[in-house]
C-alpha cells in the first residue's frame, strides 16, 4: 500500500503519530512554536526522514494528507527542479504557490497559465486580479489566504491536466495542506473541484455544499472560476454567496475548537 493512502489530518485525533520537528525547515519550526505555545499539536509520522513525494499513480491523487515530513524550503526546492511528469520540459518555471502559510483559507485552483508560468505565481494574469477583487470583497487580502493549483507547472497551450499529470503532482499539493492545515479549501473551477474531490458531477451540483478533503476533515467548498466569470460577469453573485457559504463554515469550524 502507498504510504500516501495511510496517512490523514483525522490522525491528529489519534495517538498513532509522536510529535517531532525533524525534518521541519526553520519558518515550520516557528509554525510549530507559536502552535504549541496555543495549545494547538501538531502531529507528524513517526518514521519522517526522507522526504515523501507519492508515486505518480492515478487514482491515488487525493487519498488524504500526507504527514508533514519536510518543510516548507525542502518542498519548495523539490518542486523548483521536478521532472516527474512531461510539463516540467515546456514550463518556463514552477509555480508553487503564494500567500499566507498560516492561512484559515487555502484557494486552489487549476494550474498555471501564460502569466503565471512567466511570473511564478499563481492567479496574476486577468483571472487572478478578478480572484484578488472577489477575494477583497469578501474581506481578504490576498497575502491573508494561500493560494495554489492542482498543477505546479503550465499544460501547453491551457490544456485541461491530464489524469497522470495531477497524480505526479498532487503529492506536493497534499503536502501543503499538511503544512497549512486550512481551515477551509475553496476549489475554484471545475478541474480543482473534480480533483480535489475525486468526482465528475457538474460545478453547478457540487456548490453549496461542504465536501470533505480525501479522508480529512477539512472542508471543501466549491465555486467558479474567475476565467469563467469574465465571460460570464453575472454569475459573480453566485461566487460572492459561496464565499459567504465558506465564510460562515469557517466561523463554525473555529467555534467547535473554541
Ligand atoms: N487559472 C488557474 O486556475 N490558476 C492560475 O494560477 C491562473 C489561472
Ligand atoms: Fe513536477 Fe508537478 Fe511540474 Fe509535473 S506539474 S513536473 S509533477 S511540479
Amino acid at each position: 500500500m502507498p504510504l500516501t493512502g495511510l496517512f490523514s489530518l483525522r490522525n491528529v485525533h489519534t495517538r498513532s503519530w509522536v510529535m517531532s520537528e525533524q525534518g521541519a525547515d526553520m519558518t515550520n519550526n516557528l509554525q510549530h512554536e507559536y502552535l504549541k505555545a496555543m495549545g494547538v499539536q501538531r502531529w507528524v509520522a513517526r518514521d519522517s526522514g526522507d522526504a515523501v513525494t507519492g508515486e505518480c499513480l492515478p487514482g491515488q491523487a487525493n487519498t488524504g494528507v500526507e504527514p508533514v515530513v519536510q518543510g516548507w524550503l525542502a518542498l519548495e526546492a523539490q518542486v523548483s527542479s521536478c521532472k516527474k511528469c512531461q510539463l516540467h520540459e515546456s514550463r518556463t518555471q514552477t509555480v508553487f504557490g503564494t500567500g499566507n502559510r498560516d492561512a484559515d483559507w487555502l484557494i486552489i485552483g487549476e494550474a498555471p497559465g501564460a502569466d503565471e508560468d512567466r511570473q511564478g505565481e499563481p492567479f496574476v494574469g486577468r483571472a487572478g486580479k478578478l480572484l484578488t477583487e472577489m477575494l477583497f470583497a469578501a474581506g481578504f487580502q490576498r497575502a491573508d489566504v494561500y493560494i495554489a493549483n492542482i498543477l505546479k507547472c503550465r499544460p501547453p497551450a491551457n490544456r485541461d491536466p491530464s489524469p497522470d499529470e495531477v497524480a505526479c503532482c498532487h503529492a506536493y499539493l497534499r503536502q501543503q495542506i499538511a503544512l497549512i492545515q486550512p481551515q477551509v479549501i475553496l476549489a475554484v473551477g471545475r478541474v480543482a473541484a473534480h480533483n480535489l474531490l475525486q468526482t465528475d458531477s457538474q460545478l453547478g451540483r457540487l456548490r453549496g455544499k461542504a465536501h470533505h478533503y480525501g479522508d480529512t476533515n477539512i472542508p471543501v467548498i466549491v465555486t467558479y472560476h474567475p476565467a469563467y466569470l469574465l465571460r460570464s460577469p453575472l454569475e459573480k453573485r453566485k461566487v460572492w454567496s459561496d464565499l459567504q457559504f465558506a465564510k460562515a463554515f469557517n466561523k463554525q469550524q473555529l467555534a467547535v475548537q473554541d
